[in-house]
């Protein structure tokens, strides 16, 4: 048996997906031309590149919504990332569209996320208010382009241009690919139900508050009707399992209609398209605009969450501080930036790219400089 070249697995993917999927093989390439691989597509290339990247495995240590180290069983940004992974694969392929691509939008979704999860972007943004701002999705694209320095040829990863695309999701939302659509409808999916399961196994939420929010109530009856028995702490497993399929079945078929009413036929149809087609249910888009409001008036905003972030965000803003008044403390490859970025963006890279804990180690480092 001989392998299988690129070319031919690309055929496949013109024979497999649908019309509107975005092909490997008709991607509109990188910012600096590389030979095609003899066996590789150009967005598992991408995929790979970036679960290699340093940033990538960083993600271990960073704050989703729960102080990173605060319990083992809590989601992390990377057990985050790859859920969202797993999510868009399933979707991608029920509707035939490329994985490859979407799964690798979903891995670099959030490389650009600083520590202490969001209190931590905003924060950051706070110091970088007079210096260009800074949010986590055009930093997910300077991670990609730019601080990732591994390969000789160019800088950063050179990734295709549609996973590079996607993962500038603010801007342009609806005028691009559908994988991209559902790399970005999983990782809303993704943490309506992580968060949920974090906040009762954190016992932060009681299970009477939970029975205001529709979406539970339904997955709650569906489960009690299929498991009497159920009882804690299986039971919110179970139900955090239903919301998943309740939310992904109907984006499934929702978008499938969705498609088949727009009439797209291409990639380049589906930019041309005014609304997003990778959609909930006009029904289910309600409920989930309650249970978000909830997760934010409930979880974020919880004290137990929101306190400890915040003196994790002290610890931040006096580490900024730290190193613009000193850039000598900053890492080598963050000093050979100030040239060419200016001093406060490349002490605002450095601190995005921290781990929580790193930064933490900074801090006490710092601070003991200061002391003497
Ligand atoms: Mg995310």
């Amino acid at each position: 048996m001989s392998w299988k070249t690129r070319e031919e697995m690309e055929a496949d993917e013109q024979r497999v997906l649908a019309p509107y999927a975005q092909k490997s093989g008709e991607s509109r390439g990188r910012k600096y031309a590389e030979p095609r691989h003899a066996y590789r597509m150009e967005f598992q290339r991408d995929r790979a590149r970036i679960i290699h990247a340093r940033a990538f495995r960083r993600l271990e240590y960073k704050t989703q919504v729960f102080l990173n180290g605060t319990g083992d069983h809590l989601r992390t940004r990377l057990t985050h990332t790859i859920e969202v992974a797993s999510i868009s694969r399933t979707i991608a392929r029920a509707l035939s569209l490329n994985e490859d691509l979407a799964e690798a939008i979903a891995l670099g979704h959030d490389l650009g996320h600083a520590p202490f999860g969001h209190s931590g972007e905003e924060m950051l943004a706070q110091c970088m208010s007079e210096h260009g701002g800074f949010e986590h999705n055009e930093q997910s694209l300077r991670v990609v382009d730019l601080l990732e320095a591994v390969y000789p040829d160019f800088p950063g990863l050179n990734l295709s241009h549609e996973v590079r695309e996607g993962l500038q999701k603010h801007r342009n939302e609806n005028r691009t690919t559908l994988e991209a659509q559902v790399a970005n409808l999983a990782d809303e999916i993704t943490y309506y139900s992580h968060d949920l399961d974090d906040a009762v196994d954190f016992a932060i939420l009681s299970p009477a508050q939970l029975e205001e929010i529709a979406v539970w109530r339904r997955s709650h009856a569906a489960v009690s009707a299929r498991y009497p028995e159920a009882r804690e702490p299986q039971l919110h497993k179970l139900i955090i399992r239903d919301i998943i399929d309740v939310q992904v079945r109907d984006v499934v078929k929702s978008s499938a209609e969705a498609i088949t009413t727009a009439g797209v036929k291409s990639p380049p149809e589906v930019r041309q398209h005014e609304q997003r087609l990778i959609c909930y249910s006009a029904e289910l888009c309600a409920a989930n605009r309650e249970l978000r409001r909830f997760l934010y008036e409930n979880v974020y905003y919880n004290p137990r969450v929101a306190e400890v972030n915040l003196q994790a965000c002290e610890m931040l803003r006096t580490v900024f501080e730290a190193y613009v008044s000193a850039p000598d403390s900053l890492g080598e490859g963050a000093m050979k930036r100030i040239d060419a970025e200016g001093l406060h963006r490349t002490v605002c890279d450095y601190i995005a790219g921290m781990t929580d804990r790193y930064l933490l180690e900074e801090h006490a480092r710092l601070v003991a400089r200061q002391i003497q």
